[in-house]
């Protein structure tokens, strides 16, 4: 079955409930019978909010994958959009029909056309530029500036923060460094998600792999647009702290 236990943290929990995450969406597949595409999206329990964070390319496949995975698309309580991308946001609209008290949230930045694409399904996104809380213990980091914005999913343990990331297009370091600054927070258990380190030479790699380390990272899942070469570079690093990603893959948080 789906339930592929790919990372187990354990620690001082500042959430009443274990958290547990689930990516649903991703360029690689861990199980059969989900569909892998290139895109990302998690669905993050987090005590009485379903978060889902991104959306993915295609409705269709978001709406399969979350059906294999015994996700009932009502269920979830809050939708994360990390930035403009369609591989990232075009699921949402999808996901809105069957689901109509689904609270959004994008940046205050995006284009005009996607706040058009969302009011044509009746949503009523929230428009984030600051930090603000989703659901108790969960946070987005706000607008982290870069070409595009984008804002991380941020959960708050009391082992240290948990980051998701949708493509870490202003770099995954700065996205770490925000949520950080933000939250005061010394120890990071686990950044998941895109790191966009696909087109950087090893050279590159390896400063932002050093940077995360002095950051406090203790874990990493790298997904979507890594890339190949730099999750090679991370697992070298990391070791069994590299934790591998694709649709499919469970993490639970105590
Ligand atoms: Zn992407
Ligand atoms: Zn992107």
């Amino acid at each position: 079955m789906w339930v592929l236990l790919a990372g187990v943290l354990f620690g001082t929990a500042c959430m009443a409930s274990p958290v547990e995450i689930r990516i649903v969406y991703d360029n690689s597949s861990a199980e059969p019978f989900l569909r892998a595409d290139w895109g990302f999206a998690a669905v993050v329990d987090a005590g009485a909010a379903r978060i889902l964070f991104d959306a993915g390319a295609d409705g269709a496949i978001l709406l399969r994958n979350l059906s294999a995975m015994g996700v009932q698309p009502a269920s979830i309580t809050h939708a994360v959009i990390s930035h403009r991308h369609a591989d990232h946001r075009n699921g949402l609209f999808t996901l809105a029909l069957k689901n109509r008290s689904l609270k959004a949230y994008f940046l205050d930045s995006f284009p005009a056309e996607i706040y058009e694409l969302a009011g044509a399904v009746a949503l009523d996104p929230v428009r984030v530029r600051e930090p603000i809380e989703i659901a108790p213990g969960v946070f987005s980091t706000g607008t982290v500036p870069g070409d595009p914005d984008e804002q991380a999913l941020v959960v708050e343990t009391g082992g240290g923060l948990v980051l998701l990331t949708g493509c870490s297009h202003p770099g995954v370091a700065s996205m770490v460094e925000a949520a950080c600054r933000q939250r005061n927070a010394k120890t990071v258990r686990l950044v998941l998600g895109g790191f966009h380190l696909h087109r950087l030479s090893d050279e590159l790699i390896q400063q932002v792999i050093d940077r995360l380390r002095e950051l406090g990272v203790e874990q990493v899942a790298p997904a979507h647009c890594t890339g190949e070469r730099a999750i090679q570079l991370f697992r070298r690093a990391y070791g069994p702290r590299c934790l591998p990603a694709g649709a499919g893959r469970r993490f639970l948080i105590e």
